[in-house]
């Protein structure tokens, strides 16, 4: 059943790139016979999915450059419940005190936005086409190479409620990307769009992990998708056995406080002695469990043209990190979220990877 519904999505994901991406040039062959392959598809498509709500929407959704769309009912997450209490009791959170707060928000998205019928989970793919030059160049996370996707996501969301007011029914909503007490993964999984990995990161068959994650929360009853139920992690344990700070305590549970995501972005003091030969290059952010997980093996690189970065970032070499000016740390992340951890902060990240040179 969920496997129907998620070739569903694919299905129109493909659908929506043959008319809307001009860009063939940079679409494999192989790419561009599946596209072929989705457009003769299409009439079915259209009988099959004519005139649901939930259809429009994630078309839409499609439309906008969203990867993936699923759509799950408003309800109480009763199962994250237990490990939620469990990882604030543990102060895994750190520093992020926002974690603890609004418990009952986290789990009921009613209590978020009243009324709330449905949650509309969508997912946009980061992966760069080009990756930073230079093996002994500090690196930042990959979702941070282009314009931060708080803004990215959030206006497309925008551009989703709007459509929905306009072609559907009126409707009350609010926006969301890692923004608010929102459990997105949980709600993810909800709308069949993947599973829950080892690394804590939802993954989704086709996809991977390299993506971000935003919700639109409305008061209006939509047709559901059924939750992901499986898992494939199976034996595996890559992301464990590579994360060099051993964030990952056991399998699905981070302990923020070692993450180098978290050391080098959230932490509001220096980053601990113990943790600085550990931080592998990475001055925002650290991509190392996902890089090394069999299914980001084939992954895509986006479309999004918002992700794509300054072309000076990515052939910055370890002097010119180290020698960066504030103006120029403007001017290549102008739009960045590596401007939400700041100047100072990066600077000082870079001095933990060379303080023993
Ligand atoms: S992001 Fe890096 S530090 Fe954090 S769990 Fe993954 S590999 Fe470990
Ligand atoms: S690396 Fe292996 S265990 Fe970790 S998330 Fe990927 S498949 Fe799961």
């Amino acid at each position: 059943m969920k496997r129907r519904v998620f070739h569903k999505n694919r299905d129109v994901r493909f659908k929506v790139e043959v008319f809307t991406n001009s860009k063939m040039k940079n679409v494999s062959v192989q790419n561009r016979i599946n596209r072929i392959r989705y457009f003769l598809y299409l009439p079915y498509l259209c009988v099959m999915h004519n005139g649901s709500k939930s259809t429009l929407i994630k078309t839409k959704a499609l439309e906008l450059g969203f990867s993936l769309c699923g759509i799950a009912p408003v309800r109480k997450l009763k199962a994250e419940e237990k490990a939620l209490k469990a990882y604030l009791a543990n102060c895994y959170h750190g520093e992020m005190k926002y974690m603890a707060n609004h418990f009952d928000k986290r789990l009921d998205p009613s209590l978020l936005v009243p009324g709330a019928k449905s949650m509309v989970l969508v997912l946009l793919n980061y992966f760069p086409r080009n990756l930073q030059q230079g093996s002994n160049a500090p690196k930042i996370a990959k979702y941070a190479y282009g314009t931060d996707y708080h803004y990215v996501i959030k206006d497309k969301l925008k551009a989703l409620l709007r459509f929905i007011n306009e072609h559907i029914a009126p409707a009350n909503g609010r926006v969301f990307t890692d923004s608010a007490p929102v459990l997105e993964r949980a709600w993810a999984v909800q709308a069949g769009l993947g599973w829950i990995g080892k690394n804590g990161l939802l993954i989704n068959r086709q996809m991977g992990s390299f993506f971000l994650i935003g919700e639109l929360i409305i008061d209006l009853e939509l047709e559901y998708d059924e939750p992901y139920y499986d898992e494939h992690c199976g034996s595996c344990n890559q992301c464990l056995n590579a994360c060099p700070t051993h964030a990952l305590v056991e399998p699905y549970v981070l302990d923020a406080r070692k993450c180098i995501s978290y050391l080098t972005i959230e932490l509001k003091a220096e980053i601990p002695e113990t943790f600085r030969p550990m931080l592998s290059q990475r001055i925002f952010g650290c991509d190392i469990c996902q890089d090394v997980c069999p299914w980001n093996r084939k992954v895509h690189p986006t479309s999004e043209p918002a992700f794509s970065p300054h072309p000076e970032m990515l052939q910055l070499y370890r002097e010119a990190w180290m020698n960066l000016s504030k103006n120029a740390f403007n001017e290549l992340f102008r739009k960045s979220a590596l401007k939400r951890a700041g100047y100072q902060k990066i600077m000082q990240n870079i001095s933990y990877l060379y303080e023993k040179c």
